[in-house]
């Protein structure tokens, strides 16, 4: 039996630390919780395994095992490791991520929650489609791991899929993770699982009290629930007798966590279900690209459905070229074409809803002086202030706010004036064109908490509103019977994102988008509508949006990617340098850039990891920080991965007040 052994100490250092048996003569196992001396305190960490001494330093003992909490299942422990070496993070770090916040209260409070609705008595079930019963034989006829792709367009019933999964999963004695992105733990959601399977799920999301997430912690853990819906985090709660893992809505960035543990929770979960040896199941009618050429290079295997359940109808999609509107001889505010306009005027006189779209919020873009061109901005980004109502200034990146003046500040000469559209003012138009209508907005000023979301969703199921205006805050998951016109205010806000993704990310919002419009429309009736406006009639994302032609499109995005090995192709990792003084900055930068090209020569391996950068990063300053970034790229995470390792070092490099991270498979560049 080992007397020494691995730990992953919770405190930010790169490698496991070495430690002796207590004295006390327990012995740990691999993935006991564990106390042990650190410089002159204690802290927690989980054992990762036997070890061998370090010659270089005194063996200390762990002081003691904490018999509270569970040993970490040891696919878990694997899993752990994994994680800390792919995203680059100290590994008592990640191990920290698995406990729960607050100590264990013995009997467990109870929650001011309503109560989780229990089973209907022998419900009766759905009959599946065609196409579901179909995926669902060719899903359980593998054995063990294997990662599925459900590309089902929106409306199919994938959640039905989920559904039955997890019953044969539940029969056979095991449980089930089920990962959405934050948006859309919605009650809508919740209540569909909870009807099927009553009071046997936990759900963990970010809006828990400590509390309550330490409370759905021990339910899981202790095995009183057998499934557990949450956000990404979700993926931290060990559950020892795992069946399977969904991950619903698998291209969304959200997945990504992006500081700290920088980490992807849909490819993470790809090998944590791997170690786990059940099948994991990726759904979407947008698959992100690097999933989708994994089923196409056959590493996972490809389900498809085509229709909406009982025949419904898919939306008729139009776009509405609005470049000469202004010319428009009509009362419509600047942003809305007539068209559009009689659409929504044709669908209120059928009692029906509308729902507008922008992903911009606040009263106007920028306030621009006509005068001399001034613009106002944060002093801490750089980045413009939009206007909010008429008085207000605000960053959207930091919430630095300051009162709106009417004078230029610059040139004391013209008239400070608002240009583009936000969500509120188009609440404040349409309100006022459709005066006898209900109209609600839900954007990030609107919608603070999951309590206003549930309000404004079941506000939208009672149709005590008529049209609802918002961001991309309502563009995921949500079912609205009545809901059958969708406008898209302006579908160009993320096509000129400086990062290779934007394409592909306008496609997938305006396929979501789309997907909420008419979803109980029965065929051979009017199909919902979807009117996307547009300053570029001819973008790419649109010409194939408008078909609902994701794998036209997936095809041309991947070969245009291809040339410069960008992801789906190529791997990428991001390193970025910053701080508040410019010039150290600068010089940790060219320092950085330097130790990439060193290292290039030091290894075969490494002739194909292409350095890019220094440069400033696109924003350039947020928050008060000075940002640039170093960009390598590498047609495989083999040679990536320790050239990652080595560059970052030991910090030791690093000039005082700079930081350095590294960002393994960013998703956003800037
Ligand atoms: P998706 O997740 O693919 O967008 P959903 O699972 O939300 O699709 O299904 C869309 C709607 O169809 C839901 O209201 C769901 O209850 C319903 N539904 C799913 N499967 C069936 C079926 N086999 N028969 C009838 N209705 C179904
Ligand atoms: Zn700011």
């Amino acid at each position: 039996m080992s007397e020494i052994w691995r730990v992953a100490v919770d405190a930010p250092i790169r490698e496991a630390l070495t430690y002796a048996s207590p004295l006390s003569g327990e012995t740990p196992v691999r993935g006991s919780s564990v106390i042990v001396p650190l410089g002159n305190r204690t802290t927690h960490g989980v054992v990762l395994g036997p070890g061998t001494p370090s010659s270089e330093f005194e063996l200390k003992h762990i002081a003691s095992i904490e018999q509270d909490y569970p040993v970490l299942p040891s696919f878990y422990v694997d899993w752990l490791e994994w994680v800390a070496n792919y995203y680059l993070h100290p590994p008592g770090l990640v191990a920290a991520t698995f406990y729960p916040p607050l100590k264990k209260l013995e009997k467990a409070r109870k929650s001011n929650r309503p109560p989780v609705v229990p089973i209907k008595e022998a419900m009766a079930l759905p009959d599946l489609t065609p196409e579901q019963t179909q995926v669902l034989a060719q899903i359980q006829s593998h054995q063990g791991f294997a990662a599925h792709l459900l590309f089902g367009v929106t409306g199919s019933g994938k959640t039905e899929v989920y559904l039955r999964l997890l019953e044969t999963v539940l029969n056979k004695g095991q449980r089930g993770l089920v990962l959405v992105p934050e948006i859309s733990l919605t009650p809508q959601l919740i209540h569909r699982f909870a009807t099927r399977f009553g009071d046997q799920i936990a759900v963990i999301h970010s809006h828990l009290t400590e509390r309550e997430r330490t409370n759905q912690w021990w339910e899981i853990v202790n095995g009183n629930k057998k499934i557990l819906i949450g956000a990404r985090s979700a993926l931290f709660c060990p559950i020892d007798d795992l069946g399977i893992i969904i991950v619903d809505e698998e291209h969304e960035p959200s997945f990504k966590q992006d500081e700290k543990l920088k980490y992807h929770a849909r490819d993470s979960a790809i090998m944590l279900a791997r170690g786990a040896k059940c099948p994991i199941v990726l759904g979407s009618a947008t698959p992100s690209l690097e999933s989708w050429k994994n089923a196409l290079d056959g590493k996972y295997k490809l389900h498809k459905m085509q229709n909406r359940v009982e025949n419904r109808s898919l939306p008729q999609v139009q776009v509405i070229d609005i470049r000469n509107l202004k010319n428009n001889k009509t009362d419509l505010p600047p942003w809305l074409h007539p068209q559009l306009f009689d659409a929504i005027s044709n669908t209120l006189a059928k009692k029906e809803q509308v729902a507008l779209f922008l992903n911009r919020r606040g009263t106007a873009n920028i306030v621009v002086c006509p005068a001399c061109g001034f613009t106002h901005e944060c002093p801490n980004c750089d980045i413009s202030l939009t206007l909010h109502g008429r008085s207000h200034l605000v960053c959207h990146y930091c919430d630095y706010h300051e009162p709106a003046k009417q004078m230029c500040p610059d040139c004391k000469e013209g008239e400070m004036t608002p240009l583009g559209v936000g969500t509120e003012k188009v609440e404040e138009d349409i309100s006022a064109l459709f005066p006898e209508h209900r109209v609600a907005r839900a954007d990030r000023d609107e919608i603070q908490n999951r309590e206003d979301l549930e309000s404004l969703v079941s506000q939208m199921e009672n149709r005590e509103i008529d049209i609802l205006v918002g961001t991309q805050m309502i563009a995921k998951g949500l079912d609205f019977t009545h809901l059958t016109l969708v406008g898209l205010v302006l579908a160009d806000v993320g096509f000129n994102l400086p990062d290779f993704r934007s394409t592909e990310r306008s496609f997938q919002l305006i396929t979501q988008v789309s997907g909420r419009a008419g979803r109980h429309i029965k065929l051979g009736e009017q199909p919902g509508q979807v009117f996307i406006q547009t300053l570029n009639p001819d973008h790419v994302s649109l010409q194939y949006a408008i078909n609902a032609d994701f794998e036209g499109f997936a095809k041309q995005e991947i070969l245009s990617r291809e040339q410069l090995c960008y992801p789906p192709h190529g791997k990428l990792a991001s390193f970025r340098i910053q701080g508040t003084q410019l010039d150290r900055v600068q010089q940790a930068s060219k320092l950085l850039a330097q130790r990439a090209q060193q290292l290039k020569g030091r290894h075969t391996a490494y002739e194909k990891v292409e350095v890019l950068g220094p440069a400033e990063a696109p924003l350039a300053k947020l928050r008060g920080q000075f940002r640039y970034h170093l960009l390598l790229k590498s047609d495989s995470i083999k040679s990536l991965n320790p050239f990652c390792h080595q560059l970052l070092g030991d910090h030791g490099w690093v000039p005082p007040g700079v930081r350095v991270s590294v960002d393994v498979d960013p998703l956003h560049l800037l």
